[in-house]
C-alpha cells in the first residue's frame, strides 16, 4: 500500500505547502537493500562514560564497518577497532565540528549515579545539531535490573526516557534513537544488536529499549547468509507482513515453511516458490493444526528452528455491540494456536537446540484500542506468554515478541480513512511502517549471535504516541 501524503510532500511543491501549512514532512526512510551492503557508512562519532564496559564490542564491530570512525574521550579507547582494521581518529566536539553524523553511538554502561548523566549532555549537546537524515542515535547501558545500588538503578533507568525524548526530537530527519541495556560483563553479546540498530534494517524502529543478557550461541559465520541451514516455520505467509517474513528469513539463508489457510493458497505457493521454500495449508486454529504443524516439520526437516506466529485477525466492533464469535476468533487465531502449537512442537523435542520463536504483538495489545477489546486482548496475552515462556525455555531457545505499530498493509488498508491517516502520522517519523520492517527486526531476532535476547518486547512502530 502506497502512501500518497510521504510522496507529494517530498516534492518541492509539497515541502513548501507543508512547511507554510505546519503540516507533517516525512522523510522517506532508508531502508535495506543488499545483502553485501555495509551495514553503516558515513561518519560514526563514539562516546564512553567513565568506567565504560561496551566500548571493546562497540570497537569491534564499527572496525568490521565501512564508517569513519570518531572517538570524542580524547583517549583511543576503541582499541578494538584499530584491531578490527578500521582505526578510531579522535575528535574535539567542544570544536568546530564539520562533518554530518550517520550515528552518535554513547556507551553509559559505567554510569553509577544521576551525576553521571552530565555525560550524556556533554556528548549530544554539541552533536545532536550534526545528525544527518536517516542517522542514529544508539546508547548503551547496563540492565537496572541487574544494579545493586539504587542510585546506578537510576541512572541506567534514567536512559530510557533520554532516548525515548531524543528520538521525538529527531524523529523529522528519519533519524531513530533506541537503547541497549546489556547484563553485567555481558558486552560479548551486542556484536548481533549493535549491527541492528545502526543499520537501514532498524529504519522504523525508533524509542526502543532491547535487553540483551547471556548469549547461548556464536555469532554467525557468514554474515550475509546468517540463517543458512536453518528451517524456519511463518505463519500467515500468504501476504502482508507475513510474506515479508518469509522472504526475508529466505534471503538470509533459511528454508522457509509457509503457512496459510487453504483459501490463501494460490498466493502462499507463489510467496514460497519464489523463495524455494513449502507451503502449508492450515487453518491454525483447527484442532488438528499442532499435530499437522508437527508431521509437516518433521517429516520434510526432522525438526524446526525458526518459529514465527505471524498470523492474525482483527474483528473489531465496541464491546457491548461484539459477537462472540468475532471474540473467540480473535483470541483463538492471535493468541491461542500459538501456545498449542508451541506445545506440541516442545513435547515431540522438535524444536531444536538455540531455536527462536517471535510472536506478534501489538501497540494495541500494549496501550488498548476503541472497537479491539478482543484484538487488544489477545495481544496483550502475547506479551504475557512471551515474558512467562522466556524463564522456562531451555536449550538456548529464545522467545521474543515484536509490537508492530501502523503497518502498510492489507489490514490496515481495510481502515476507515481518517483513522488510517492518523495511525500513518501519530508517530516521531510521521509516516507508517512497512512489512519489511517488522521482518528484519524478526531477522535480527533469530540470527544466531542473538541468542541473548530473550523475553524482549520490541515495537516496530515509528515510535507511536500511542503507549509506552
Ligand atoms: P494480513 O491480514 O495482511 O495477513 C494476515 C495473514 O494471516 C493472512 O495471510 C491470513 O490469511 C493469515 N491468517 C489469518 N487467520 C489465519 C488462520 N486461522 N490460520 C492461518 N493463517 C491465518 O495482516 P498483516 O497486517 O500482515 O498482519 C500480520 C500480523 O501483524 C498479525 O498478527 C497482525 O495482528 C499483526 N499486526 C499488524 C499490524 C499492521 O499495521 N498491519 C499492526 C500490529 C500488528
Amino acid at each position: 500500500m502506497s502512501d500518497l501524503y510521504l510522496k507529494i510532500v517530498n516534492t518541492p511543491v509539497g515541502k513548501t505547502a507543508a512547511q507554510s501549512l505546519g503540516l507533517p514532512s516525512p522523510v522517506p526512510l532508508n531502508r535495506w537493500k543488499r545483502s553485501d551492503q555495509p551495514f553503516i557508512e558515513g561518519n560514526v562519532l563514539v562516546g564512553a562514560a567513565a568506567g565504560a564496559k561496551a566500548i571493546g564490542a562497540i570497537g569491534s564491530v564499527l572496525g568490521a564497518s565501512a564508517a569513519k570512525v570518531q572517538h570524542a574521550d580524547g583517549k583511543d579507547t576503541l582499541k578494538d577497532s584499530a584491531k578490527a582494521g578500521n582505526k578510531a581518529q579522535p575528535l574535539d566536539i567542544n570544536g568546530e565540528i564539520s562533518e554530518k553524523f550517520s550515528a552518535l553511538v554513547f556507551d553509559a554502561t559505567g554510569m553509577k549515579s544521576p551525576e553521571d548523566l552530565r555525560a550524556l549532555y556533554d556528548f549530544y549537546h554539541p552533536t545532536i545539531k550534526k545528525l544527518g537524515g536517516n542517522a542514529r542515535v544508539l546508547v548503551i547501558g547496563q540492565d537496572p535490573a541487574t544494579c545493586r545500588k539504587p542510585a546506578q538503578a537510576a541512572a541506567q533507568q534514567a536512559l530510557e526516557g533520554f532516548v525515548r525524548a531524543v528520538g521525538k526530537e529527531i524523529g523529522k530527519k528519519g533519524a531513530t534513537a533506541n537503547l541497549l541495556w546489556m547484563a553485567p560483563s555481558g558486552d560479548k553479546q551486542l556484536d548481533s544488536s549493535i549491527r541492528f540498530f545502526l543499520s537501514p534494517r532498524s529504519a522504523y524502529v525508533s524509542g526502543q529499549v532491547a535487553r540483551i543478557g547471556k548469549r547461548t550461541e556464536t555469532a554467525p559465520t557468514n554474515p550475509v547468509a546468517p540463517l543458512s541451514g536453518k528451517v524456519a516455520l511463518v505463519t500467515g505467509a500468504s501476504r502482508g507482513i507475513g510474506a515479508s517474513i518469509a522472504e526475508t528469513l529466505a534471503r538470509d539463508g533459511a528454508t522457509v515453511i509457509g503457512l496459510d489457510i487453504p483459501p490463501a493458497m494460490e498466493e502462499l505457493q507463489k510467496v514460497t516458490d519464489a523463495i524455494k521454500g513449502k507451503a502449508l495449508a492450515c487453518d491454525i486454529t483447527d484442532a488438528g493444526a499442532p499435530k499437522l504443524i508437527a508431521d509437516f516439520a518433521e517429516e520434510h526437516f526432522g525438526g524446526i528452528d525458526l518459529v514465527i506466529h505471524n498470523a492474525g485477525i482483527t474483528r473489531d466492533k465496541t464491546l457491548g455491540n461484539m459477537p462472540e464469535h468475532f471474540w473467540d476468533m480473535t483470541i483463538a487465531v492471535n493468541l491461542s494456536a500459538e501456545e498449542l502449537i508451541d506445545e506440541e512442537l516442545m513435547h515431540r523435542e522438535l524444536l531444536r537446540e538455540n531455536g527462536r520463536i517471535v510472536c506478534i504483538s501489538s501497540i494495541s495489545g500494549i496501550a488498548g484500542n476503541f472497537g479491539q477489546t478482543n484484538y487488544s486482548t489477545a495481544k496483550s496475552g502475547v506479551i504475557g506468554y512471551v515474558e512467562a515462556m522466556a524463564k522456562q525455555l531451555k536449550n538456548g531457545i529464545t522467545i521474543n515478541a515484536i509490537a508492530p505499530g501502523f503497518i502498510e498493509t492489507q489490514m490496515t488498508a481495510a481502515m476507515p480513512l481518517t483513522i488510517r491517516e492518523a495511525g500513518r502520522r501519530m508517530n516521531s517519523l510521521s509516516q507508517g511502517g512497512q512489512p519489511v520492517d517488522v521482518a528484519e527486526a524478526i531477522a535480527w531476532y533469530c540470527n544466531p549471535g542473538s541468542s541473548g535476547v530473550n523475553g524482549n518486547v520490541v515495537r516496530v512502530c515509528g515510535q507511536s504516541l500511542i503507549g509506552k
